[in-house]
């Protein structure tokens, strides 16, 4: 049987060039970074290049990046380590969990969290952030896209508004790193959340962004690795493969992106083709990013008749999988509760061809289909 692996969003297969790299680094290269002789400096040396790759993905300096051991932690550094004492932070209630819980920690400790949710068309409305900025506010941390929706916010505009009210931004740009792009020094965020397995990299690697100027406090205690701000020896060959990934991802882009959108329009029009009823809930998305209802189908059983079909897809994101409920961040995005348990999110990518769109876009019209 065929099987088309439809769930970029919630990681991507490790992509073979970085494969190779990280069995050669693991075979070759273990030397302690932080040790002073030969072996020592080979890792070192590894390290930065791959710090290198990443700055130079993203438009900043190269002191500007720390390296964490996923995205949730580098959330974790970026929020736990801005604040100072008990004051107002804005964000969104459509956060991943790895900031919405945080923050729910946050608020038990007496800090006061204004979560604004997103307009019809999946964005968070800056000028609702204007308006909830007070005198305590000391951060705003809104994500670029949503993991659900693939709705990308204005972080330009956002980032004008945090920068004249001087709060630091934070951004948990997880999804989005290697799918669009992103240049740091036209985008005037503070702090920078990115995850290597989203973009064909390895699992458990992160990095954040801290741009010059911002002072974290370190929330784990240990070692001076990663400018005191993530103690521990470093995963040598995962931040190698981390900076090889985010190389290749956004190198070139532009074309990435016009075929990732053609898969998108393929499939589209082959679903019409076949008079399939479907709504896409988001129009200014994340390339490859579908979140798409198919109204009186009930999401859970098309997602399980796909799989057995070899069809990997989600219904919310991975990390609420196994529910049957709608998901609340599709409910904060206004869309009907049966609509909203009837949507799928199909994720689409540079592994995929117009075979694999064309087997999908059968499969899933025909189970349809059949249910009906
Ligand atoms: N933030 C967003 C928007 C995500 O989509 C994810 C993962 O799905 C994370 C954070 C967590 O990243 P990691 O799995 O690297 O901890």
């Amino acid at each position: 049987m065929k099987k088309v692996y439809c769930d970029i969003s919630a990681t991507t297969p490790i992509d073979i060039d970085v494969i190779d790299l990280m069995n050669d680094i693991n075979k070759n290269i273990y030397g302690n970074p932080s040790s002073v002789h030969k072996y020592g400096q080979k890792s070192h040396v590894i390290i930065e290049k791959a710090r290198i790759q990443i700055a130079n993905s993203l438009n900043c300096h190269q002191e500007e990046i720390i390296f964490t051991g996923c995205g949730t932690e580098s959330n974790n550094i970026a929020i736990k380590g801005i604040l100072k004492s008990n004051s107002h932070i804005i964000s969104s209630s459509y956060e991943h969990p790895a900031v919405v819980n945080i923050l729910k920690q946050l608020k038990h400790k007496g800090h006061d969290i204004t979560l604004l949710k997103p307009e019809k068309d999946g964005k968070i409305n800056p000028s609702s952030i204007k308006k909830a900025v007070n005198k305590k506010t000391k951060l705003i941390t809104i994500m670029f896209s949503n993991n659900e929706l693939g709705s990308l916010n204005d972080i330009h505009e956002i980032s004008n508004i945090a920068n004249k009210n001087n709060i630091p931004l934070h951004v948990d740009a997880v999804q989005c790193v290697g799918k669009i792009p992103i240049d740091l020094q036209k985008l005037k965020v503070d702090l920078l959340s990115i995850s290597a397995h989203k973009f064909y990299g390895p699992k458990g690697v992160g990095a954040l962004f801290i741009r010059k100027g911002i002072e974290l406090k370190p929330i784990l205690d240990g070692g001076g690795q990663e400018l005191n701000l993530r103690p521990g020896t470093e995963n040598i060959s995962g931040i190698a493969g981390m900076g090889l990934a985010i190389s290749k991802a956004c190198e070139k882009i532009d074309e990435k992106i016009a075929y990732i959108k053609s898969l998108e329009e393929r499939f589209i029009e082959k679903l019409n083709e076949n008079n399939i009823d479907f709504i896409i809930h988001i129009k200014d998305r994340l390339p490859g990013l579908l979140a798409i209802g198919f109204p009186n189908i009930d999401g859970q059983s098309l997602l399980i008749a796909l799989d057995l079909k070899g069809i990997a897809v989600s219904f919310g994101s991975a990390c609420s999988s196994g529910t049957t409920k709608a998901s609340q961040i599709l409910l904060d995005a206004n869309i009907d509760e049966n609509l909203a348990k009837s949507t799928l999110r199909i994720s689409f990518g540079k592994i995929h061809s117009f075979d694999d769109i064309d087997y999908v876009a059968k499969q899933l019209s025909e189970i349809i289909k059949r249910i009906k």
